[in-house]
């Protein structure tokens, strides 16, 4: 368990990493066209975002309790963005579902089959 000190310091850290990965993703996935890169990013974006909250968690409040309730937390997040992201072949749009359970059929921009 760390003091009140150490978190602030952290903190500001975290959310500048945060931030730079959440920047360049967003950008890279909404301005590259690139369907078949982007799917093979997608994954290692999604898993490494996971892994930095988690080991913010870890370092801020390594409580077992809060790791037991994170690691889950955190994989099903995780397994919800690549299941729910999907990228146009014919476009490169990226598609963003908003139900696990109702992918999108179409490219809200082409309008080009989207693969399951
Ligand atoms: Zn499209």
């Amino acid at each position: 368990m760390m003091n009140q000190n150490s978190v602030q310091q952290v903190f500001p850290v975290f959310l500048v990493i945060w931030a730079l990965l959440g920047g360049s993703g967003a950008a890279f996935f909404f301005f590259n066209r690139n369907a078949a890169l982007k799917r093979k990013v997608l994954p290692f974006f999604v898993v490494l975002a996971g892994l930095l909250f988690l080991g913010f968690i870890f370092y801020t409040d390594a409580s077992t309790e809060s790791l037991y309730l994170a690691v889950p937390m955190v994989t099903l997040i995780t397994f919800l963005n690549i299941r729910t992201i999907r990228f146009c072949d014919a476009c490169g749009r990226t598609e963003r579902s908003q139900s696990p359970f109702s992918l999108p059929k179409f490219c809200s921009k082409c309008g080009a089959a989207m693969k399951q």
